[in-house]
């Protein structure tokens, strides 16, 4: 059989498995696309002859090194980081830094290709990366996180540059690391240029850069629910996570009259049936954020609340859920209980948190379910802003930046009814937001020829 033959779905997944063996996340993310993308392809010849889908589900290339850093009581520690450059046919790679005990290279490829397709969504001229390290700053010290993030830089400055590759923040990696990272990378090479966002104002950050992706997912909602004549007024909501993304989504919910129950880490879930305020969640965000602290500890802040130990807060009824913590944190089960429930509408905030069993779960029972490619793309899309504040060497007003993510997150949601309308009122997001992002990226590499 010639290899521009025609496989099936199940050909080329036995495929992806075998040439990536032990990478269960990856699979599962080309999985998800691809289930979508062989039917949309059907009747496109060229995108089969030109091995498009593979192409995109071969990393451009993937950079693993080693880490060394010397801890406080004078011990050497070896990690290991990588840079994952997934595909960069429609801009330079461009995507976050995890530094999280759980990083392996099947993550960071999963990551890195729901990046390509994210990336494409937002309208921007961004291709899709992703990197990061297996250190686990809870319990680190600064000045140990200062050295591990100098030493990370030491080796990755070499991979990146505004036009080539720009990373950001992710889990464990928020303003001060990228500050570090970036003191780092300006030092070795004497080039103050936009190589990373996610930066301090005073040294080149936009405006609402922090607070995008969580607002964004609720922008999303918000468009979704409008598909129904609906709106967040007096919504219940159930939130996972308590960081950077699940805080500013919880945020956004009550400045638009929704009541969020629940917050998490990973240490369980707290219930608070009075309704987490603006007051709580500032709480939140200085006792978890600043002072490393566990969510446990809000009940004792917060005593109507309850917590819930090693446990997720699917089971807590609710008209809305966002899941803002990380991949696959809500299975199959936990889809059926909140359908039981009568949640009407999912916006994931973290990237992968339903599982595929939960996925095919929400989209039998057509509720309105948005895959965290298309609901979370409003961080990265005022990172492309970022980008482009930096080229132009001048900062945007907020509330310019305030009506572009508005824009964006409405755009992508026109973008998934485009390619996901079913008929009879259901829109099958997933579908939408894999062939819109797919199409975009396919037709650049097409232009490309054989490379
Ligand atoms: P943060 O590090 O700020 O917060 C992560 C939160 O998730 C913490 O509450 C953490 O709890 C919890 N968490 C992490 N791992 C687990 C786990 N295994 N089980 C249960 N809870 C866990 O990260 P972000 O808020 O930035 O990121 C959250 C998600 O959103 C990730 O999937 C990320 O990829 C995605 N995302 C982030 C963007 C951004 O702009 N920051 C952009 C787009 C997507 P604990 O404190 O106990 O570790």
């Amino acid at each position: 059989m010639a290899v521009t033959d025609h496989v099936d779905l199940n050909g080329f997944m036995e495929g992806v498995k075998k040439r990536n063996p032990h990478q269960p996340e990856f699979v599962q993310a080309v999985q998800e696309v691809a289930e979508d993308i062989f039917e949309f392809m059907e009747d496109k010849e060229e995108y089969h002859s030109q091995q498009i889908l593979r192409r995109i589900a071969e990393p451009d290339r993937v950079v693993s090194f080693r880490v060394c850093w010397e801890d406080d009581a004078g011990n050497i520690r070896v990690q290991r980081g990588w840079r994952v450059q997934n595909n960069n046919a429609i801009g330079p790679y461009k995507g976050g830094i995890r530094f999280h005990p759980s990083v392996t290279e099947s993550v960071l490829k999963f990551l890195a290709f729901e990046q390509t397709f994210k990336n494409a969504l937002t309208g921007l001229p961004m291709g899709g990366g992703k990197g990061g390290s297996n250190f686990n700053p809870k319990g680190k010290s600064v000045r140990e996180i200062m050295r591990f993030c100098q030493s990370f830089m030491t080796e990755l400055y070499r991979h990146i540059g505004a036009d080539i590759d720009v990373p950001a923040g992710d889990i464990g990696v928020g303003g001060r690391e990228i500050g570090f990272m970036f003191g780092q990378y300006k030092r070795i090479t004497n080039n103050f240029t936009g190589v990373l966002t996610g930066k301090g104002l005073e040294w080149g950050g936009s405006l609402i850069r922090t607070e995008a992706t969580g607002y964004g997912a609720v922008y999303f909602l918000e468009n979704m629910l409008a598909t129904k004549g609906e709106n967040l007024e007096g919504k219940t909501a159930v939130i996972s996570g308590s960081g950077n993304v699940a805080t500013h989504a919880a945020e956004k919910i009550v400045q638009l009259g929704g009541k969020v129950l629940t917050l998490s880490d990973s240490g369980g879930f707290i219930h608070d049936p009075d309704g987490i305020d603006q007051e709580k969640i500032d709480w939140v965000k200085t006792h978890k954020t600043h002072r490393r602290g566990r969510i446990e500890e809000y009940v004792e802040a917060f005593p109507k609340a309850t917590f819930h130990a090693g446990k997720t807060p699917w089971g807590v009824p609710c008209d809305v859920a966002l899941p803002c913590a990380t991949q696959n944190e809500l299975l199959g089960e936990d889809a059926k209980t909140l359908v039981a429930n009568g949640c009407r509408a999912v916006s994931e905030g973290a990237n992968m948190p339903t599982d595929l069993d939960g996925v095919h779960t929400f989209k039998a029972a057509k509720i309105l379910y948005a895959p965290g490619k298309a609901s979370n793309a409003g961080g990265v899309a005022v990172s492309g802003l970022e980008m482009s504040q930096n080229s132009e060497r001048r900062s945007w007003k907020e509330e310019e930046l305030q009506q572009m993510l508005k824009d964006i997150m409405s755009g992508i949601h026109n973008s998934c009814i485009r390619y996901g309308d079913q008929g009879g009122g259901y829109i099958d997001y997933v579908k939408g937001a894999n062939i819109a992002g797919f199409k975009k990226v396919a037709d650049a590499m097409l232009a490309f020829g054989v490379v």
